[in-house]
């Protein structure tokens, strides 16, 4: 799904002068990466270039090339010539990010999830793509745009992140090919950047995993793991929200296990839920998709209304239901 070329893009950002590049909530490594990544390419156009996220630059990325220039978004909106949604299934996702957006001529919105609706004048939605990044570098690519050692580690970064350092199932070829191209032309330190992404955490998030760790349940068939985490241990261990990324990969490596759920309850009455699929056949965009949220047919998320206890129950049911009616081997 795919209505813009990469042409048309590019033909778009020569010929504008302010940009606000934008990313989700919550952010990850491919959100933050992919934003600096084409920032730094329109800077090198000598663009002026603003790159907001609600949350800011997260501590544990703040190893990437200039991530001095992701801010948080301005409280006075600021107009600009072209606003660009990295990563972002659904628009309200930008969080703060969009309300600083004043004016802007043309809305560019670029990303790789498949409940994407495709809002924006300009759209360009790869559900194949494994990153929001290996988008970006193709658009770079294609068009010529300046690429650049920084450039080439926050993409790599970004690719690394979404891929589960390059496990998942839409890594490709391609995206081999993409990731040999950065390391050679952009001259990147593959164990440094892999340390700096998953041999950095602070102390502390191994002590929130020894406390989820407490919560774990399986279900009777050993198919659906899910563990959660209180305002009340949140508080208790001063964690930070970047903290548990990644830890719903302990449920994923369990054998036998197709759907791993991380339910963490939010200040604001709400849930957020972290859902993942091992198999095709249960596809857990679907699922959380019922609950308002969507995502990626094997990684996927809500944010639901409830106690913590009331969301686990209608989830859980829900995964129930689905894994029921699909034909799993
Ligand atoms: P997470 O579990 O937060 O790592 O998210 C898994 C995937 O689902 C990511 O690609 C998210 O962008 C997407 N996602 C998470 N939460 C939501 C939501 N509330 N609405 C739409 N997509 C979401
Ligand atoms: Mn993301
Ligand atoms: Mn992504």
């Amino acid at each position: 799904m795919s209505d813009t070329t990469f042409e048309q893009i590019g033909r778009v950002l020569r010929e504008h002068q302010r940009f606000a590049i934008l990313s989700h909530v919550r952010p990850d490594g491919d959100a933050l990466g992919s934003q600096l990544a084409l920032a730094l390419s329109l800077q090198q156009l000598g663009k002026h270039v603003r790159v907001w996220n609600e949350d800011g630059m997260l501590e544990k990325y703040s190893f990437l090339p200039r991530a001095d220039l992701l801010t948080k978004p301005p409280s006075v909106a600021e107009d600009v010539d072209v606003a660009i949604a990295l990563d972002t299934a659904i628009q309200n996702r930008l969080g703060t990010a969009l309300a600083a957006v004043g004016s802007a001529k043309i809305w560019i919105n670029i990303d790789h999830h498949r409940s994407n609706p495709g809002y924006g004048d300009m759209v360009i939605i790869d559900s194949r793509a494994p990153a929001t990044g290996e988008i970006i570098f193709r658009l770079i690519k294609s068009q010529g745009l300046p690429l650049n050692h920084d450039i080439a580690e926050n993409l790599y970064a970004a690719m690394s992140a979404d891929t589960g350092s390059f496990q998942y199932p839409k890594t490709s070829a391609r995206t081999f090919e993409i990731a040999s191209e950065l390391v050679r032309d952009g001259v990147l330190d593959v164990g440094r950047i892999s340390q700096q992404l998953y041999e950095s955490f602070p102390r502390r998030r191994l002590e929130l995993l020894r406390e989820i760790l407490r919560t774990m349940r399986f279900s009777e068939c050993g198919q659906v793991a899910s563990f959660s985490l209180s305002l009340k241990t949140a508080a208790d261990l001063a964690v930070l929200p970047e903290d548990n990324e990644g830890l719903i990969d302990h449920l994923r490596a369990v054998r036998g296990v197709i759907v791993a759920v991380f339910f963490e309850e939010l200040a604001d009455g709400k849930v957020r839920v972290s859902m993942r699929s091992k198999d095709e056949k249960v596809d857990v965009c679907a699922i959380c998709q019922k609950f308002g949220g969507g995502g990626h047919t094997l990684a996927a998320g809500a944010r639901v209304r409830g106690s913590l206890v009331e969301v686990e129950e209608k989830v859980l049911e829900e995964i129930r239901e689905t894994l029921k009616h699909a034909r799993i081997s």
